[in-house]
């Protein structure tokens, strides 16, 4: 096994450090006190080319690789989660997809647009009574002539006001479940398409989070995304790559908790010493950098496997799950270390402890995360397809093969 970075993706994540610290980290706490997105902050990140990163060249991209992308990820987030969410959006839940199942009309035609950042993109699966069970869909998809009419409502949608083409999933035909649902790509400006800001949060206060409307929104049949009925394949492939770069983000989240509280430990004294002397305040210490470095291993997996292309459900849930719940303790620690200071919303820890919440809600809930390992160690449902090699190790060791291929 090598831990080594290589050349790239060590310059790939000094990049996106200095970034965060010069251009995130300064601005931060007032995006969140005003609670509104920050169109100067994104268009330097789109002429940053962090939009592009991950698309091959032929798109105009840089091709980097799944371990340079979560480590560019997690030095957002380690600034900020808000304008890490709309980067991971951007990215996971809407190039990656359209790179994976796009015609070569709709590769051709979105990715250089979102890659340089001159639209942005949403992904929209979540109803008001499909969260979890993303297979119960409502929204309906009818078709006429050349065209679907698309009908529905979508809620919690990251990006969803902002958005110029929104990546909507729907069903068909309600008799063939999970079959009968599509995929589409739909421009936001088409009539009869309209979105509402959620306002307000418990966090991730800058970043746009609304409800979606559809009435009969008429889209041509050349935007559907991948085949009629590949709707809830297209949405788990999404969401495979959503839950990495949420567990991404919370590794950034993690060590910027630490990176707080070393300071803040270092400098407040009680009883005539720096906190941080104190074997309580270390053992907070202590257990935010062990969580912090296990959890980044646990994500540098995943893309390991990604960069290898094989199959990974089964180990970015395993990253998501533990990456997201070691971020709320980490968020945690980081206010019990900060004493009072930490309830008050002119430190950061607060920040942190409001934003961090939402990891282990979205992309998945953490109870999803845990029946999705669960049932794959019971052998009820084997994450990573039918007949994959049960462990990692198994897998990488090289002496079975993978019979199926991401
Ligand atoms: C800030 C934010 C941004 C978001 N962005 C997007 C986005 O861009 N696109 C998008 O499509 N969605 C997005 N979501 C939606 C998010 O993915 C859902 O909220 C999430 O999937 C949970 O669904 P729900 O809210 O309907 O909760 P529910 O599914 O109703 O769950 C409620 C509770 O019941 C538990 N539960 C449900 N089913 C089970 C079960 N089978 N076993 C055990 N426990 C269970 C859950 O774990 C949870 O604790 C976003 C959400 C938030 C908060």
């Amino acid at each position: 096994m090598n831990f080594d970075l290589n050349e790239e993706q060590r310059e790939v994540w000094r990049w996106a450090k200095e970034f965060a610290d010069k251009e995130i980290m300064p601005r931060v706490e007032e995006n969140d006190k005003k609670a509104a997105f920050d169109w100067d902050l994104y268009r330097k990140i789109a002429e940053q080319g962090f939009f592009s990163a991950i698309l091959p060249e032929q798109y105009g991209g840089q091709s980097v690789d799944f371990i340079a992308y979560a480590l560019m990820t997690e030095e957002i987030a380690r600034a900020c989660s808000a304008t890490r969410t709309l980067f991971s959006v951007q990215i996971s839940l809407v190039e990656m997809p359209i790179l994976r199942y796009g015609t070569e009309e709709q590769k051709a035609k979105y990715l250089p647009k979102l890659g340089s950042g001159e639209i942005i993109g949403c992904f929209g699966l979540t109803e008001p009574n499909a969260g979890s069970d993303a297979g119960n869909q409502q929204t309906t998809a009818t078709e006429d002539g050349d065209h679907f009419v698309l009908n529905g409502q979508k809620t919690w949608i990251s990006n969803g006001s902002i958005a110029n083409v929104a990546l909507i999933i729907a069903q068909t035909d309600k008799s063939k479940g999970h079959r009968g649902m599509c995929a589409f790509l739909v421009e936001t400006d088409t009539p009869g398409f309209t979105a509402r800001p959620i306002e307000p949060k418990l966090g991730l206060k800058s970043s746009d989070t609304s409800e979606l409307f559809m009435d009969n929104v008429r889209v041509h049949k050349s935007q559907m995304l991948g085949k009629p009925g590949e709707g809830f394949k297209v949405a788990m492939y999404c969401l495979d790559q959503g839950r990495f770069s949420v567990a991404a983000g919370a590794v950034g989240v993690m060590q910027g908790c630490i990176d707080i509280s070393r300071k803040y430990a270092m400098e407040r004294q009680a009883f005539g010493q720096k906190i941080g002397e104190f074997q309580m305040v270390q053992q907070m210490i202590a257990d935010m950098v062990a969580d912090c470095e296990a959890g980044r291993f646990l994500v540098l997996r995943s893309a390991h496997l990604k960069n290898k292309g094989v199959r990974n459900t089964r180990e970015t849930s395993i990253a998501k799950l533990f990456c997201a719940e070691a971020a709320h303790r980490a968020a945690h620690n980081a206010v019990q270390i900060f004493g009072g200071y930490g309830f008050s919303e002119e430190y950061p820890a607060a920040r942190y402890f409001r934003d961090g919440r939402v990891l282990s809600l979205y992309e998945g809930t953490s109870q999803i995360h845990r029946l999705i390992i669960a049932q794959d160690e019971l052998g009820i449902r084997n994450a990573n397809g039918p007949g994959a090699p049960t462990t990692t190790f198994d897998r990488l060791s090289g002496l079975y093969p993978e019979p199926t291929m991401v």
